[in-house]
């Protein structure tokens, strides 16, 4: 199990699913941990509270927030942006400002955030991006604008590993496929159709999200980067 102790992490939208098993497992390594949240502040505090981090209100549409509160962490050594949403629906009637909002949070804060975040990142430290299979399968209707966010993860990642990498910094996405969460439930009315693609027939729990996500975050992930690390029971094969 990776040992985190003393390390500078910060999380991009922690305070539920994915991102708050992601906070557990670092926390639980004895990293010195903040996140941030948007909308759910109870369930931020309680789990700041529960694991002995640090609970930052910033909402990812906000870029210049974002920007503020990754500068204000200081040298950090991994940064995992998680915070996103998903939007699916007929793309002739969904809302333009919706779809909008759904890229400022799953593309244009993630950038910003990882450009930040290497301003002051202390040499070989590590930048992770939550994407998404979608970034490589979208096998059903109704799912082009997130895939659209997804799959630009994908170039930033391979950019940005190039842009870093003489300091030793790597950067990564971690492509979940469908994961038990308040935006997947694994009793969701989807969740007989996502199965149909996958070769395990079941949602990942966000813990094998997060244990993928440190396993790129400790020493030996020093050698992966610009790559997209795929948790999907096989969904994209
Ligand atoms: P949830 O909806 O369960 O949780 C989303 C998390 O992101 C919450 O902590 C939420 O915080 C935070 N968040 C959302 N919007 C904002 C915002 N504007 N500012 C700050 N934080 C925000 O989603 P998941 O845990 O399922 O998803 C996490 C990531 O994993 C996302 O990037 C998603 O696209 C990706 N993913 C998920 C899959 C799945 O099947 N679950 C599959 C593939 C990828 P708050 O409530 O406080 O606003």
């Amino acid at each position: 199990m990776a040992d985190f102790t003393g390390k500078n992490v910060l999380v991009l939208g922690g305070s539920r699913g994915i991102g708050a098993a992601i906070v557990r497992r670092f926390a639980t390594g004895g990293a010195k941990l903040a996140f941030t949240y948007a909308g759910s502040k109870e369930a931020a505090q309680a789990l700041a509270t529960e694991t002995g981090t640090e609970a930052i209100h910033t909402d990812s549409v906000d870029r210049d927030a974002v920007i503020k509160t990754v500068a204000s962490r200081g040298a950090l050594d991994v940064i995992v942006i998680n915070a996103g949403i998903g939007i699916i629906g007929d793309p002739l009637t969904l809302e333009p400002d919706a779809i909008d909002r759904m890229i400022d949070v799953n593309v244009r804060s993630p950038y910003h955030a990882a450009v930040e975040a290497a301003r002051k990142m202390n040499d070989n430290g590590r930048i992770i991006v939550i994407g998404s299979v979608n970034g490589d399968r979208m096998p059903f209707a109704g799912g082009a604008a997130y895939a659209l966010t997804k799959s630009a993860v994908q170039g930033m990642v391979r950019g940005l590993a190039r842009d870093f990498g003489a300091r030793g910094i790597t950067v990564n996405s971690v492509q979940p496929g469908p994961t038990d969460s308040d935006m997947n439930p694994a009793d969701g009315p989807m969740a007989g159709l996502m199965h149909s693609f996958m070769a395990i027939k079941r949602h990942a729990r966000g813990g094998e999200v997060a244990e993928l996500t440190a396993f790129l975050a400790g020493p030996h992930g020093a050698m992966i980067t610009g790559s997209m690390q795929t948790i999907d029971g096989g969904f994209g094969a």
